[in-house]
């Protein structure tokens, strides 16, 4: 099998296997701590000797059962991250000691004092704005997740763990970004839709030291294969940027929507891919306010203004090359929601065409998501 098939194989095989891996941690005697957002500092959770396990919140399953408790017009991403609670059907849920929470969005923040009845929820009280003044609130609340830790765990958070976890840190954003990078060749040597497998991959690493190497080894292959002039996506498609919100399983639908209708994602913006991984945390600062800076400075729409975002866009339009610019919005986020109205002005100052998507994590609209998109790559011409 061609070598790069073969590594992107091995990934799709060992994404199912997360769960099995967690539960072999905690009977080895780790603690498990279970994470939503961009904004947690993976740092001071494994400075603590936990393992920070992305929990479940990407499936319609559990949404009926979430309903019982919440509102019906609330972002699916809510529903679905309580209802695997709830239903006790995230594996990592399952396992964890401790759920940490951010005070980002409503839906979030109010879902999060429910939650803390299934399972104790740490919930990190997150500025609103980038300031100096927020620079120092949120690294009080960064202390304040470390003390928990130390409470909840029986474990001490030293000054060099953090420092240690740091560096592992920007070293998986580094790995991560260098295969993000490759697919500013043009044509993009792999489709957006294996580089979520790469995403998804990365999700369930917990640190591994081998399992970055194969993501290291991959983009390696495709650069290597590349300059000998292997094009595994024709030209002929239409590079593509998707932005907006978190994405996941169940929004898979609008990738391939984009991706079996001639587009290729040639970046994806969202949580989960470039905008936590981009910057790293600035290793000469003290290691708190190194965190506070870093995370604070990550431009999701919870915060105002937030231009950050709109400049990240154009640059990443520039530097990919996109012809196209797609806005995913999960039903009822209204944060999101009202700042396409800005990447639509943002772009189309560019020149770039921009499609808002608004969805949920139901199947219903994938044949009107494949005309929608059929119909956006065959206006780029
Ligand atoms: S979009 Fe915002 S609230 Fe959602 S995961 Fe990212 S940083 Fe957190
Ligand atoms: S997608 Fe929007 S509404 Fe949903 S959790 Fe994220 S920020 Fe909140």
């Amino acid at each position: 099998m061609h070598d790069i098939d073969a590594i992107l194989g091995k990934m799709r095989e060992a994404i199912p296997a997360g769960p099995v891996r967690i539960k072999e941690a905690v009977e080895g005697g780790r603690k498990v701590v279970g994470c939503y957002c961009a904004y947690t500092p993976y740092e001071v959770i494994r400075a603590a000797g936990a393992i920070p396990a992305t929990l479940c919140a990407t499936s319609e399953k559990p949404i009926a059962a979430a309903e019982e408790h919440l509102p019906r017009n609330l972002c699916p991403l809510v529903k679905a991250s309580y209802g695997f609670a709830l239903t006790d059907t995230c594996p990592y849920f399952h396992f964890c000691d401790l759920v940490v929470g951010e005070t980002t969005c409503d839906g979030k923040k109010k879902m999060y004092e429910i939650m803390d009845r299934l399972r104790p929820t740490h919930v990190m009280q997150l500025p609103q704005t980038v300031s100096e003044e927020a620079v120092g609130q949120w690294r009080t609340e960064i202390e304040r997740l470390a003390r928990r830790l130390e409470e909840a765990l029986g474990t001490v958070v030293t000054e060099e763990a953090l420092r240690r976890e740091i560096a592992w840190r920007n070293e998986e954003r580094r790995v991560m970004s260098d295969l993000y990078e490759l697919s500013k060749l043009n044509p993009a040597p792999l489709s957006g839709r294996e580089v979520h497998v790469v995403n998804e991959y990365f999700k369930i690493s917990f640190g591994d030291p081998g399992m970055l190497d194969l993501i290291r080894d991959l983009t390696r292959k495709l650069r290597e294969n590349y300059e000998a002039g292997e094009r595994r996506v024709s030209p002929d498609r239409r590079r593509i940027i998707v932005t907006g919100c978190p994405t996941g399983k169940s929004v898979e639908k609008v990738f391939n929507a984009i991706e079996e209708n001639g587009g290729v994602i040639v970046a994806f913006e969202n949580c989960g891919g470039i905008k936590p991984n981009y910057e790293l945390v600035d290793e000469s600062l003290p290691p708190y306010e190194a965190l506070a800076r870093k995370y604070l400075d990550i431009p999701c729409s919870c915060m105002t203004p937030n231009d950050k975002r709109l400049d990240l866009l154009e640059d990443l339009a520039g530097e990919y090359a996109a012809e196209g610019m797609v806005d995913l919005i999960l039903q009822a986020c209204h944060t999101y929601n009202v700042e396409s109205f800005q990447v639509h002005e943002r772009m189309e100052s560019m020149g770039i065409p921009c499609i808002t998507v608004e969805t949920d994590y139901y199947q219903g609209d994938v044949e009107q998501l494949n005309t929608r998109m059929g119909a956006f790559v065959e206006m780029m011409g």
